[in-house]
């Protein structure tokens, strides 16, 4: 017998990404906090973002300068933004993406695959050139994932959310047990985006 033993299963199950339509890409505290350089070195050319409580807080309605700073840096590193919402109140969200200086898709339909890969073509980017960020796994992670996008889910930015997203928040903590996200308290460093 070899004295260069596989590890055991459970280590290798341990150290193995997650995957399946739930699992995001990345696990990042919220937007901000995302790192630019990173998404452009990993090829990323279009970052389709979500509206309602990833870059507007549901509470508010107004983006926080955090915000506007983010969406600032990934245009000035050459990355183009479309915010991709299932709000279906147009206006809202027209103004918002007036506001951001960002593209925009309404009535998403997320986890529909469809008005991401709508957005992908108006912006000439392919599904490997393309992450979806947002912060509900049912929605903008599975969308992503639908449309070949890599993902990165961000917590919500404010506990003010739908009826029917308060019930799949509690599907969301079940999927997110053993979850680390980046730039919370204990979470270990990630790199890549692969
Ligand atoms: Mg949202």
């Amino acid at each position: 017998m070899s004295s260069t033993s596989k590890p055991s299963t459970t280590a290798r199950s341990r150290r193995a990404p997650r995957r399946g339509p739930f699992a995001a890409t990345r696990y990042v505290a919220s937007l901000p906090l995302v790192d630019v350089s990173e998404l452009a070195r990993a090829g990323v050319r279009l970052v389709l973002v979500d509206r309602d409580n990833t870059c507007v807080p549901r509470d508010t309605g107004h983006a926080p300068a955090e915000v506007r700073a983010w969406l600032d840096a990934a245009r000035a590193a050459g990355l183009s933004v479309c915010l991709v919402s299932n709000n279906f109140h147009t206006a809202e969200v027209a103004a918002s993406a007036a506001d951001l200086g960002c593209a925009v898709v309404d009535h998403a339909m997320k986890p529909s695959p469809f008005a991401l890969r709508r957005a992908m073509r108006a912006a000439g980017a392919r599904a490997d050139e393309t992450v979806m960020i947002g912060d509900q796994v049912f929605t903008d992670v599975l969308a992503g994932n639908l449309a070949g996008a890599r993902t990165i889910l961000v917590r919500p930015q404010s506990p003010s959310d739908l009826w029917y997203t308060h019930l799949l928040r509690a599907l969301e903590r079940l999927v997110l047990r053993d979850v680390e996200f980046l730039g919370e308290e204990g979470a270990k460093t990630g790199t890549g985006l692969t």
